[in-house]
């Protein structure tokens, strides 16, 4: 079977890039529609606006109202078509970005921006969206054949967003090495439907290396809202390191275990991040890393806030019934836990679990 390495096609970061979002979008269309929530248009729309109209764009906005529902993406793919637009640009959060990315693909032919606001996840730069009903429970994944056509993102805007988007997003990209190797290991299939590249699974290392070497000093630069070449760095590997790294390098355990852990109503108050690092310090026990690497691990992720025990998501002494809800969850079969590079039984992923707990009361 062949490698697949996918990714948008233009990447821009840097402090006020807001203000610039014209001229790298002058080439994509003649007519945009800004998607946002009300919070976040009032941060961006009139240097957005500005900016495209400078380059020549005629531009619109919409207001998001809260959910990656198929009623808001049907909602906002009208408002785009009265329009006659052929330029979708979301800014905010996951749920904007993957709201725009499915209007994109029913208007047809258009291009899309994603303008992340905060650097907590690694939506910007897939060709997916995670749908959501109106209460706000999973749904369905949307996959499409187009990436976004270019990732923007404004370390100001970063960098003044609360300290726990960054934090979180830290933690999913120290998953994404742990997951990209154990597929390449395996060799499993990548997001994208292909086995990994080189470039995938070096992305995904790369990513890891910048935020050990990052991580602290950047979280401590966001404290005060300052950017700083190590915000910069992590931004980079939150984002673009972190999304390229995950769909091109493959995702397994971590993310499993983070799917089942919200089958548990008490985790739902911990952000995607956090519930990974859970699922990270799982997969690590299930390939039986030597214990100077699991404490260094659980000292790093202690050390920049991150949950290193079940309590800290919201599971204060769980019983087996709850542990056995989230093993089975995570080795649904359609789970990505199996790219690990031997097999997963849920017995396992229970035990592992019970382990992280007693590896966070030592270390
Ligand atoms: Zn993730």
């Amino acid at each position: 079977m062949s490698k697949i390495f996918k990714s948008p096609a233009a990447y821009v970061q840097g402090r006020g890039v807001a203000d610039e979002i014209g001229e790298h979008t002058a080439s994509l269309g003649e007519r945009a529609v800004l998607i946002a929530d009300e919070v976040v248009l009032d941060l961006v729309e009139d240097s957005v606006s500005t900016s495209l109209d400078k380059a020549g764009l005629a531009a619109s906005s919409v207001e998001f109202r809260g959910e990656a529902s198929e009623s808001e993406v049907d909602r906002i793919t009208e408002f785009t078509r009265d329009r006659d637009a052929d330029v979708v640009i979301g800014a905010g959060g996951g749920k904007v970005l993957d709201t725009a990315k499915a209007v994109r693909e029913n208007i047809d032919g258009g291009a899309m921006v994603s303008m992340p606001t905060i650097a907590s996840t690694d939506a910007p730069t897939s060709a997916l969206s995670v749908i959501y009903s109106e209460r706000g429970e999973f749904e369905d994944y949307w996959f499409y054949d187009e990436h976004p056509d270019l990732v923007l993102v404004d370390t100001d805007t970063v960098s003044d967003a609360p300290v726990r988007f960054f934090r979180s997003g830290i933690a999913d990209g120290l998953a994404t090495w742990f997951e990209a190797d154990a597929t390449y290991r395996s060799d499993s299939d990548n997001v994208v439907g292909g086995k990994p590249t080189r470039a995938g699974h070096r992305i995904a290392r790369l990513c890891y290396e910048t935020l050990r070497e990052h991580g602290r000093s950047a979280l401590d630069a966001v404290e005060r809202d300052a950017v700083t070449e190590s915000v910069e760095a992590v931004t980079e590997a939150n984002t673009l390191l972190s999304g390229l790294g995950f769909e091109s390098g493959g995702l397994a355990a971590a993310h499993s275990v983070h799917n089942g852990l919200t089958q548990l109503e008490a985790t739902h108050d911990a952000t995607h991040g956090e519930k990974v690092n859970i699922g990270t310090i799982t997969q690590l026990v299930l390939e039986g890393r030597e214990d100077s690497f699991l404490e260094d691990y659980v000292a790093f992720s202690r050390e920049i806030g991150l949950p290193v025990a079940l309590s800290d998501i919201g599971l204060d002494d769980p019983t087996d019934d709850q542990l056995e809800t989230v093993a089975a969850a995570a080795c649904d079969e359609a789970e990505t836990i199996h790219n690990q590079p031997f097999e997963v039984t849920a017995p396992m992923v229970r035990d592992a679990l019970k382990t992280v707990d007693e590896i966070a009361e030592r270390v």
